[in-house]
């Protein structure tokens, strides 16, 4: 069995599973680089809990966690099955781990799952687990998580942490939400210091970066985009990540995604 990376993507706006984009155009065709997973567990930036929480439903429902968008956007299933051995063996490694663990029923896919698993796998045909963020427990907190779960990618699971490497809401409701208005210099600051010590390897400092990042507090104003970062990065072991997509949109959202292998 092929050796899964493990991957950070930034999912953007719910649009982005319908309108065209650059970061549309790479979630349909990165699947074509990476060995074929069994199955996929991913931490989303919308599935918060103060312990990590994994879905142990077979037959995961869709959440719709936004208002003010397209009815089409409202109308998309993503009909992957779960899958509760999964969940059960991601558990057992974050308890050897240390860690508290739950899982959870009843939780379906949210967005920073659905709009990139849509694009990447759209015949849904692979098993999906998610597991939550813990805002409250910060970067460092999340790399650890990830580490434990690094045996996963052995076992053929695909490690995904779908978040925003920017994620200013405030901001980006302020701005009129042009898609292609000109990037802000706080913004690309951030990125690119974020893009360095990710492709540097820099796990001490992914783990410190609201107090080492440029303008970390303004490009996100709460970690739970932030941290699915983290956690993919711990789960590629510490290796380098190398960055495979970047691109902005509305002037204030850094699309890029990274892979760890
Ligand atoms: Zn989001």
């Amino acid at each position: 069995m092929a050796s899964m990376p493990s991957l950070f993507v930034s999912h953007g706006s719910p649009m982005t599973a319908i309108q065209p984009s650059a970061a549309r155009d790479f979630f349909l065709s990165v699947a074509k680089d990476l060995p074929r997973p069994q199955a996929i567990l991913i931490a989303t930036a919308h599935f918060e809990g103060r312990l990590p929480l994994v879905t142990l439903d077979e037959t995961p429902a869709m959440i719709y966690d936004f208002a003010n968008f397209p009815q089409a956007l409202f109308e998309i299933v993503y009909p992957a099955l779960g899958s509760p051995a999964l969940a059960h063996r991601a558990a057992s490694l974050l308890t050897r781990a240390g860690h508290d663990v739950f899982g959870v029923t009843d939780r379906g896919f949210d967005h920073g799952t659905w709009a990139p698993l849509c694009l990447m796998y759209p015949q849904a045909d692979i098993l999906v687990v998610q597991i939550s963020v813990q805002p409250e427990l910060g970067a460092a907190h999340h790399l650890e998580l990830g580490r434990a779960l690094a045996p996963l990618r052995e076992e053929g699971v695909l490690v995904i942490g779908s978040g925003s490497l920017t994620h200013n809401l405030y901001e980006l409701s302020r701005s009129g939400r042009q898609f292609d208005a000109p990037v802000r210099d706080w913004v690309v600051d951030f990125t690119e210091w974020v893009a360095g010590k990710v492709e540097a390897g820099a796990q001490d400092d992914i783990a410190h970066y609201r107090d080492r990042a440029p303008f970390a507090r303004e490009n996100h104003p709460r970690d739970e985009h932030f941290l699915p970062l983290p956690f993919a990065m711990g789960a590629g072991g510490g290796a380098p990540g190398k960055r495979i997509h970047a691109s902005y949109e509305y002037g204030l959202l850094a699309m890029d995604a990274f892979l760890f292998q």
